[in-house]
Order: C-alpha cells, then sequence, then structure tokens
C-alpha cells in the first residue's frame, strides 16, 4: 500500500506526514488494520524499541471544579457519583505515587481539579513533590494544575517538576462546543508558558467526542507545532452525569487508527495511550502497544483501569519491556532539543517548526478551516458499554490501597 510505505518512510527519517496523508490514515479500512499498526510499529520501534514507559496518576483535589468542560466528571454541575475531596496532604499524595513507582511507574503525574491554580496551591504542590522527591529523587514528576498564570511554571520548575500537563484536547474550530468557561488559546498560552519555563511539555487530545476526522488531525498537528514532548491519547469515557454521557462514538478498530495516525504525525515524539484505554481498546490494548510508547498505569482520576499486574503482563505478553528509570525516554535529537528549548527559555522545537514567522506567538493558534466532513460514529455493534465505567473508589483520597 503506497500510502503506508510513505508514512513508513517519512517516519523513519523523523519527518511529519502530510495533512492529507495524516486524514488517509484515518480512512482505511478493517481489512488494512493490521498493516496501519504494522507500518505505525516500525517508525515507533525505530525511535522507541520495544520501551515501554509506565506513567501513574494522582489525583490531588477530585470533582468540585468551575469549569465546564463537557468530556470531565469533575466539571460543574456533574451528575457523575465520583470521589471528591480536596487537596491530599503531601504525605498522602506521596503514600499514592511510592505504590505507582513501586508498580513500575517512571513518572508521576499529579493533578488537581479546577481553573488553575493559586499561589498557596503551588506552595502545597511544592510541598508535594519535595515528599516524593525525597523517597525517590529519580522519579520523573508532571504536574497538571489547570491554567497557569505568570510565573507559576518558573515557581514549579524551580520546585523539581519535570513535566507541565495541558490537553488541547480538540481542534481549535470545536473547542467552544466542548468548553465554554475557557477558550483554546487559553490553553495554547499555557502550554507555551510551561515550555517556556523549561517545563517538558506533555499535552494531548481526546478522541470520540463527536468531533470530524478533521478536527483530529488539526489538533494532532496543533500538537506537533506546539512542541509537546509527549502526547496523551484520551478516548472519551462516557460518565453518566455528564453532557457527552450518550457518545459511545469508538471502536477498537478506530481507536487503533488514531493512534497509528498520531504516531506518524509525532514519529519521534512519546504518544501514550491514557484515558480510556480499557473501555474502547478492549481485547486490542496490546495491538495499541505496537503503536504507543507509553501507558498510565492503574487507575485513572475517577475511573478505575485494570489491575496494575495485569498492565505489566500485558506489556510481557506483547513482547515488551518497561522502561527503567535510567533510561531516556525521547531519542537523543529531541531531548538536545528540549535541553536547548528551556536553555533558551522558548517553546517548541526544531522538529516542530514552531515559531516560523516569530517566536512563540503562532504556536497553536493556526486554523485549517472549517471542517466539511460529518461526524465521525463509528458507534459499535453492540452499542454503549456502560458495564465498563467503573468509578474510581481506591487509591488517593480513599481508604483503600492505590492499584499499582
Ligand atoms: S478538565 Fe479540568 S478544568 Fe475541565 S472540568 Fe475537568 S477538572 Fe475542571
Amino acid at each position: 500500500m503506497d500510502l503506508l510505505d510513505t508514512l513508513t518512510a517519512k517516519g523513519l527519517r523523523g519527518e511529519v506526514p502530510t495533512r492529507e496523508e495524516a486524514l488517509a490514515v484515518l480512512a482505511t479500512t478493517d481489512d488494512e488494520l493490521l498493516d496501519v499498526v504494522a507500518a505505525a510499529g516500525k517508525v515507533r520501534r525505530r525511535w522507541f524499541g520495544r520501551r515501554v514507559k509506565l506513567n501513574y496518576l494522582v489525583n490531588l483535589k477530585s470533582g468540585l471544579c468551575p469549569e465546564d468542560c463537557s468530556y470531565c466528571s469533575q466539571r460543574l454541575g456533574s451528575k457523575a457519583e465520583i470521589l471528591k475531596y480536596t487537596w491530599l496532604k503531601p504525605e498522602q499524595a506521596a503514600d499514592a505515587a511510592r505504590a505507582g513507582v513501586a508498580g513500575g511507574a517512571k513518572r508521576v503525574c499529579l493533578v488537581a481539579s479546577g481553573r488553575g491554580p493559586t499561589d498557596r496551591d503551588i506552595d502545597r504542590v511544592t510541598d508535594t513533590m519535595a515528599a516524593i522527591k525525597d523517597a525517590d529523587p529519580e522519579v520523573e514528576i508532571c504536574v497538571c494544575l489547570g491554567l497557569l498564570s505568570d510565573n507559576q511554571a518558573e515557581r514549579l520548575k524551580a520546585a523539581g517538576a519535570d513535566a507541565y500537563n495541558h490537553n488541547l484536547n480538540t481542534s481549535e474550530n470545536t473547542y467552544g462546543t466542548i468548553t465554554k468557561t475557557h477558550t483554546y488559546a487559553d490553553r495554547v498560552d499555557t502550554v507555551q508558558k510551561a515550555h517556556g519555563a523549561g517545563l517538558s511539555a506533555c499535552s494531548g487530545l481526546i478522541a470520540g467526542m463527536g468531533e470530524t476526522d478533521e478536527d483530529l488531525v488539526d489538533v494532532v498537528f496543533a500538537l506537533r507545532e506546539l512542541g509537546s514532548d509527549s502526547v496523551p491519547v484520551n478516548f472519551l469515557i462516557p460518565f453518566e452525569g455528564t453532557p457527552l454521557a450518550k457518545e459511545w462514538n469508538l471502536t477498537p478498530q478506530r481507536c487503533l487508527r488514531i493512534l497509528a495516525m498520531v504516531r506518524f504525525v509525532n514519529p519521534d515524539t512519546e504518544v501514550r495511550i491514557a484515558g480510556g484505554r480499557e473501555v474502547h481498546l478492549r481485547s486490542m490494548q496490546p495491538l495499541g502497544l505496537h503503536i504507543a510508547n507509553s501507558i498510565f498505569l492503574g487507575d485513572y482520576l475517577t475511573s478505575e483501569g485494570q489491575a496494575g499486574q495485569a498492565d505489566l503482563d500485558m506489556i510481557k505478553d506483547a513482547g515488551f519491556e518497561v522502561e527503567g528509570a535510567g533510561e531516556a525516554t525521547l531519542p537523543r535529537h529531541r531531548a538536545d532539543v528540549a535541553e536547548a528549548a528551556a536553555a533558551a527559555g522558548s517553546c517548541g522545537s526544531a522538529a516542530s517548526a514552531c515559531g516560523s514567522g516569530g517566536g512563540c506567538g503562532p504556536c497553536g493558534g493556526h486554523s485549517h478551516g472549517a471542517p466539511e466532513a460529518a461526524p465521525v460514529t463509528e458507534g459499535t455493534d453492540d452499542g454503549p458499554r456502560e458495564d465498563l465505567v467503573k468509578v474510581r473508589r481506591r487509591g488517593a483520597g480513599t481508604e483503600l490501597a492505590p492499584n499499582a
């Protein structure tokens, strides 16, 4: 298949496909699916070998958010019966983090609901990071606290944070239909602030919200231009009690095509299968490992994943290995670029072509025009799978041991 030969050749050279080629990946048939996975797998192995990076989520503050992100069980007005609690104490968070690291996680992701942190919140997270790094100085810490104000990224960097997560989630064109309390530009600004402060940028998307193929391609190219070092690919978990509860639009095959498209556009970037892995990929999860080089271990913020041991068994059975603390995740040339960007206090990377036309201003701000295609709703043959959505009742914020 010419398309896959072209994409493989470009990916092996670290080159980005055209927008038309990315769209064509999403339009491939189920008969072509294993060829698509194999082609993306060659690119994945070129830059990341057979390593799988494990990340562990700690929800520092759950629910009761004033923002209205339609996909989120913690949103304003959410009726989802999730755990709701205010800031964990540093030692409580460090205990949860320790469980993840003991389970094989290399990175701990400290997440709090809310529009953005106060300066007092930055102090709390600083104390939490100190407690985690006291126990294990090697552990990578990624912080996710919402929209950042001036100097907060610098404070987090000085306190020992390695990365900051803030997802773009969907295309600029559709962002306003998903969230009304903040804008796509607000999100781009926070990723730029984090990157400008020398934090590794982690920014990704959510698929399955009724978006078009064009929307998916738009956001993935925007993430590339923004210089995201890691791209989490979430598959919408349609929580009862949220506006998107009925959006069951994904099949395992479509999830694999989306992952492959993300890999081809980001050949040498960490691609992470994030929330919704178990719900939507189901028994096809091991095929996802041939495309992505990173997953979350155990549970998610407000929902439960499969047992941590099942994650480890899956990695081993599929012929992959857990990435060790001493191993670099990104290929050497990407790490060089990230270090240079941090030193210069600039966003983006050489590979991202960010700033073509004037520094950081244009990063992620491009529009590729209004989508013409109708929303993609492949649906599942057997309808919604609410049985697979399990609210988290263990780990951080509970008396029960974490799943790791
Ligand atoms: S995604 Fe974040 S900002 Fe949006 S509602 Fe959920 S917790 Fe709040």
